[in-house]
Parts: C-alpha cells; sequence; structure tokens
C-alpha cells in the first residue's frame, strides 16, 4: 500500500513492549466507587451483588484473554496474572491494559441489570482504571497477593467494625470512626462478638478474603463442547480453558506459579 505524506506521525508513537519472560500483572480499580456505591445504595459494608458484578466482569476477562491465570478480587479492585510467555499484543502495555480495563468495563455495564435487577442500568457510567507492574518471580507474586488479600481482610474487619457500630450501635459515622481509632484486629474481633453478637471468623469468606478465579487446564483429549456447558456462565469466545469462580478459596495453587496465598495476616 502507497504510504500517505502523514504517515510519518506513526513514529512518533512510543514502543510500550514490557520485558519479556516475567509476569504482567494489570490490576484494575473503580473510580470513585465511594460515591458510586452511595449512589447505588449498596448494602455496607458488603453488597453482594457489587461482588458478583464484580466477579462476573472479570470472568469475562479471564474468557477473553486466554493467558490469564488466576484473578484476583476485592471491593472496586480486580488484579490479572498473566502467564510470563504471553506474547499478547507482543506484550505492549497500553494495548493490554487498555483491553482489560475496557473489557471489564463494559462487561460491568452489560451485565449490571443481571444483579441490581431493578434498575436497568447504572444511574451514570462507571469508570475503572488500570495499570500493568512486572513481577520477576514467584516470590513477588505470591507476595503480591497475599499483599491484596491482607488489605482485604484490614478493610473489610475496619468496615464490619464501623457500619456495626453505626447501622446496630446508633452511633454517628464519625463517633463510629473514633471508638475504632487505635484499636487493632483483635479488638474489633471482641468488640463484634461481645457488642453485636458476631463472630467474624463465621462471615462469608468472600467478605473476609475476597474472590480467586482460576483457569483450569483441561485434558486435551476433554470433550471440550461437555465440559464448557457446566460453567455458571457460559459465555461466547471461552476456548481451550475453563474459568472457575472460587469465591470461598482463600488458598490457590497455581501450576509453574505461586503455591498458595497465605492466610491475610492482621495489623
Ligand atoms: P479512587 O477513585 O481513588 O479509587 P474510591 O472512592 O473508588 O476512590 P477505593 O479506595 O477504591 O475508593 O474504595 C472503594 C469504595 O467502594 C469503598 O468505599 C467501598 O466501600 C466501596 N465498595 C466497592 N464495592 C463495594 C461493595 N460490593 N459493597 C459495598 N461497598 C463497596
Ligand atoms: P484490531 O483488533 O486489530 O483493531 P479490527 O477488526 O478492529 O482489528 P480495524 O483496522 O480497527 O480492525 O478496523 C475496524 C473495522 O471495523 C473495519 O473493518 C471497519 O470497516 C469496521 N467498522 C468500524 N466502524 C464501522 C462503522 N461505523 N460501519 C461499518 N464498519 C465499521
Ligand atoms: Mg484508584
Ligand atoms: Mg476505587
Ligand atoms: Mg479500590
Ligand atoms: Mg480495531
Amino acid at each position: 500500500m502507497a504510504k500517505s505524506k502523514y504517515e510519518y506521525v506513526k513514529e512518533f508513537e512510543t514502543d510500550d513492549k514490557m520485558l519479556r519472560n516475567v509476569y504482567v500483572l494489570v490490576r484494575i480499580d473503580g473510580k470513585g466507587f465511594h460515591k458510586f456505591s452511595q449512589t447505588h445504595n449498596f448494602a455496607k459494608p458488603n453488597d453482594v451483588r457489587g461482588i458478583s458484578l464484580m466477579n462476573h466482569a472479570a470472568r469475562c476477562v479471564m474468557h477473553e484473554l486466554d493467558d490469564i491465570v488466576i484473578a484476583f478480587g476485592e471491593s472496586d479492585e480486580y488484579s490479572f496474572l498473566f502467564r510470563k510467555s504471553t506474547d499478547l499484543y507482543q506484550r505492549r502495555e497500553s494495548k493490554i491494559v487498555s483491553t482489560v480495563v475496557s473489557l471489564f468495563t463494559s462487561a460491568y455495564v452489560y451485565y449490571w441489570n443481571d444483579y441490581f435487577t431493578e434498575l436497568k442500568r447504572p444511574l451514570y457510567p462507571p469508570v475503572f482504571d488500570g495499570r500493568a507492574v512486572l513481577y520477576p518471580s514467584e516470590v513477588e507474586v505470591k507476595d503480591y497477593f497475599a499483599w491484596r488479600q491482607a488489605d482485604t481482610h484490614i478493610n473489610n474487619l475496619f468496615n464490619t467494625s464501623f457500619w456495626a457500630l453505626v447501622e446496630e450501635g446508633g452511633l454517628t459515622p464519625k463517633a463510629a470512626e473514633a471508638r475504632l481509632c487505635g484499636t487493632d484486629s483483635k479488638d474489633k474481633n471482641e468488640m463484634l462478638f461481645t457488642e453485636f453478637n458476631t463472630n467474624y471468623s463465621k462471615l462469608p469468606a468472600m467478605y473476609r478474603k475476597g474472590s480467586v478465579l482460576l483457569r483450569e487446564q483441561i485434558p486435551k483429549d476433554a470433550d471440550k463442547d461437555a465440559i464448557i456447558p457446566t460453567l455458571p456462565e457460559t459465555l461466547p469466545g471461552s476456548k481451550s480453558a475453563k474459568v472457575t469462580p472460587a469465591p470461598d478459596t482463600a488458598t490457590i495453587t497455581l501450576k509453574n506459579g505461586p503455591d498458595s496465598i497465605s492466610e491475610p495476616v492482621s495489623e
């Protein structure tokens, strides 16, 4: 094809191919979801419809992008780990990050009404941002997921205590915050148990530890047609692998990856 005289502008593009043979981790996070969750009357501290919709959107991303081996979600964020050898878009960072964020966001809106059944669509378009981080070895990958899960634990224990004080204890948000100031995990567990009759460790694992989506390898000789319809949601474009939602899994196994995500550490 003949080149136009304008073609030179293409040379202004930067080469953002990411280093080879390292793990690519993409994390997306909702923009202003404190407000978004209030506007859409999310139950506090955990709206199960919101979490399920996040999980569904993440599943769509994993169906489309075969090289994602595991994903972890909590609150308004999701982390996606690509296999080391991925050559998706020749590892171009902006292509990979923008594709993940765009697909996640459109799926979130597309499937909104399946979860928030009383509202046809969100009251305004939700926004997610995204970033890619490179991790050289399984040690950092494992610590990365442990970090996110520790964050889930710390935030959820705080939020559960906070909303118990506000909704059941009748405290103002300000008073509840003051009451929790300087408390550690043990104090919060104790307060929930003695004052609100709540055994924190008995709350759903999905709230306390987040959600894990793990790609399972389907044996080569397996009948794929027989396997795919067993998915909780069958999605177009699912190829060689099955994506299983494992919301209650706190310990995960990855072939050629981290052995497990340990229990969240306390504050
Ligand atoms: P930023 O744009 O900087 O990310 P943000 O308002 O999105 O700001 P985050 O730190 O990302 O702040 O926190 C996400 C907020 O969304 C929290 O306030 C959390 O309580 C709320 N949220 C997200 N998912 C749910 C859910 N399923 N149920 C209840 N609240 C939720
Ligand atoms: P890639 O993923 O590499 O971008 P692509 O299939 O999206 O592949 P493009 O080069 O981006 O390829 O071309 C976009 C395609 O979408 C073209 O084939 C174009 O004809 C079609 N298309 C986009 N918008 C319209 C439209 N409004 N009406 C008809 N066709 C359209
Ligand atoms: Mg953010
Ligand atoms: Mg956010
Ligand atoms: Mg967040
Ligand atoms: Mg195109």
